[in-house]
C-alpha cells in the first residue's frame, strides 16, 4: 500500500474503506537468521536496512511491550548534527542526511520538519566554545551559523534578553536541524521492514539469551524459544539487563529523562531553542503544545516516569529564559528509560559472545540516531565489521581508556552526562 495525495484523495471519496494495517502482527516461528531484540527506533531501523541494503531473508523483531512504546515515542523529537567530536561528528552527520531522505525512502510522512536549531550562549567563554563547535560542524560538511542579539531579537523575540543573571550574547544555529513525529518514525521503519518480509512480534519479551562454546545460538522468550545464528541488543534503557542475560556487564547506568508539553497554543516558537545556561530545550509542536525537557533525574532507576524536584528545575529554567511560557498550562509529563555510558557516546559494536551485537548508550540523544543507527548496525550485523561512519563506537573503550568521546566534557561519570 503506497501512500501518496492522489490515494488520500480517493480514500476520502470512497469512506477510506481501502486503508489497510501498516504491518502484518507475526508469530514467532521457531528459527530466523537474524533476531532484533528489541522494537524501538534503533530496532526497528536495524531490521529494515539489514533487509534492504543487505539482501537479509528471515529476520524477527522481538519487542516487549508494542511497538513505538519506549523511548521512541517519549522523547523531544528533536533532530540536529551538531557534534564536535571525531566520531560523533562523521556519525550525526551521515544521520542527518538519512532524515532528509526518510520520508521518500519510506513512503511515510513522519513529519520531519527543518525548523533550525538555536544554541543560546551567556558570556565569552561559551561563545567561544560555539565558534569552535560551529567550525567543526562546517569541516564536516554541515551547516552552521553564529548569530549576533540582534539577530536574536529579530527572529526569537520572546526571550528574556535583559535577564541580569544570564543575559543573552548569541546563539548557534543550525538551519537543518529540527523536529519529526517520534513515533511515526517507528511506525515508518515498522511499515518498510514489514514490507520486505521482516516479522514483527510484538507482547514477546526476551527473557535469555542462549550462548553455547562461545556462541550465540537463539532467546528464550515469553512465547517460546527461537534460535538465530545472530542476534541484535537494542534495548535502550534495558541494555545492560538484556545483555546481563548472555553473561556480559556493559558500562551502562539507566536513568530516567523527562519531558513535558503544554497545552495547544498558537504558533508561536518557530525553532528549536537550547538555553546555554541550564539544560533546557523547547519546541512547538504542529499540535501546538510546547515541547520541552531538560536534565536527566540524576540517580539510576528503571522507572519511566520523572520526580517533582526536576521537574520544578525544568520549569523554573523555562521561565527564566522564556517568562511568557508560565502563562501556558502544563498538560502532561512523562518520562523515558535512558542508557548512559560513561563517555555520554553510543556502542555499536560486537561482543565477546560470536554472533551477539549491541547497539547502546545513546544517553538522551538517540533518537536523530536511528536511521544512522540503523544503517550502521545493520552493516556490522550482515557483513562483520563496523560501518565506516560508526567504527569510533567500540564497546572496549570503556575497558582500555582509548578512544573515548566526551562530548560534554563532563568526565567519566554517567550521571554527569
Ligand atoms: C524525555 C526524553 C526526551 C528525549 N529527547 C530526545 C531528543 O530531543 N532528541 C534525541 O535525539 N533523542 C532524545 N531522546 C533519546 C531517544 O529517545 C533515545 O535515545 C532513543 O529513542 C533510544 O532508542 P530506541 O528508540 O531504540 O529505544 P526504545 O524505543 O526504548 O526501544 C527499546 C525497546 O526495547 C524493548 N525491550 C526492552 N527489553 C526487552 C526485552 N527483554 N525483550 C524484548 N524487548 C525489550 C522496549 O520495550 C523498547 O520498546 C529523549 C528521550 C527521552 C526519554
Amino acid at each position: 500500500m503506497r501512500f501518496s495525495g492522489l490515494r488520500v484523495l480517493r480514500e476520502g471519496l470512497r469512506g477510506n474503506r481501502g486503508w489497510r494495517p501498516h504491518w502484518r502482527d507475526a508469530s514467532p516461528r521457531p528459527a530466523y537468521d537474524a533476531i532484533i531484540i528489541g522494537g524501538g527506533g534503533h530496532g526497528l531501523a536495524t531490521a529494515y536496512y539489514l533487509a534492504k541494503k543487505h539482501g537479509a531473508q528471515r529476520i524477527a523483531v522481538l519487542e516487549k511491550g508494542y511497538l513505538g512504546g519506549g523511548n521512541i515515542g517519549r522523547n523531544t523529537t528533536i533532530v540536529r548534527a551538531n557534534y564536535l567530536l571525531p566520531g560523533n561528528s562523521e556519525f550525526y552527520s551521515h544521520s542527518l542526511k538519512l532524515w532528509e531522505g526518510m520520508e521518500e525512502e519510506l513512503n511515510y510522512n513522519v513529519m520531519h520538519s527543518q525548523r533550525g536549531q538555536i544554541v543560546l550562549f551567556h558570556d565569552d567563554g561559551q561563545r567561544d566554545a560555539a565558534i569552535r563547535r560551529g567550525n567543526a560542524m562546517r569541516n564536516q560538511g554541515d551547516d552552521a551559523e553564529l548569530l549576533s542579539v540582534a539577530d536574536l531579537r529579530r527572529m526569537v523575540p520572546y526571550l528574556d534578553y535583559d535577564q541580569a543573571r544570564f543575559p543573552i550574547r548569541g546563539g548557534l544555529l543550525q538551519r537543518r536541524a529540527g523536529t519529526a513525529r517520534h513515533d511515526a518514525v517507528a511506525w515508518g521503519y515498522a511499515r518498510a521492514a514489514s514490507d520486505l518480509g521482516v516479522d514483527l512480534i510484538q507482547n514477546c519479551e526476551v527473557t535469555g539469551v542462549d550462548v553455547k562454546d562461545g556462541a550465540v545460538r537463539g532467546v528464550q522468550t515469553t512465547r517460546g524459544a527461537i534460535a538465530a545464528p545472530k542476534v541484535g541488543i537494542i534495548v535502550a534503557g534495558r541494555s545492560s539487563q538484556v545483555a546481563a542475560m548472555a553473561g556480559m556487564r556493559l558500562p551502562i547506568e539507566s536513568h530516567v529523562l523527562q519531558a513535558f508539553v503544554t497545552e495547544g497554543l498558537k504558533p508561536c516558537l518557530d525553532h528549536v531553542i537550547s538555553f546555554g545556561m541550564g539544560h533546557f530545550y523547547i519546541s512547538q509542536s504542529d499540535k501546538g503544545g510546547l515541547v520541552f525537557g531538560g536534565d536527566l533525574d540524576f540517580y539510576a532507576s528503571y522507572a519511566a516516569r520523572g520526580n517533582l524536584p526536576m521537574a520544578e528545575h525544568v520549569m523554573e529554567a523555562g521561565m527564566t529564559l522564556m517568562p511568557m511560557i508560565g502563562k501556558a498550562k502544563v498538560l502532561r509529563s512523562w518520562g523515558g528509560i535512558m542508557d548512559m555510558t560513561p563517555d555520554g557516546s553510543p556502542i555499536i559494536d560486537r561482543t565477546s559472545v560470536e554472533g551477539l551485537y549491541v547497539d547502546c548508550g545513546w544517553c538522551y540523544g538517540g533518537f536523530k540516531a536511528v536511521p544512522a543507527s540503523g544503517d550502521c548496525m545493520a552493516h556490522l550485523m550482515a557483513l562483520d565489521r563496523p560501518h565506516e561512519a560508526a567504527k569510533r563506537f567500540r564497546l572496549d573503550r570503556f575497558r582500555t581508556g582509548r578512544g573515548l568521546m566526551d562530548e560534554e566534557g563532563t568526565g567519566s561519570q554517567h550521571n554527569l552526562h
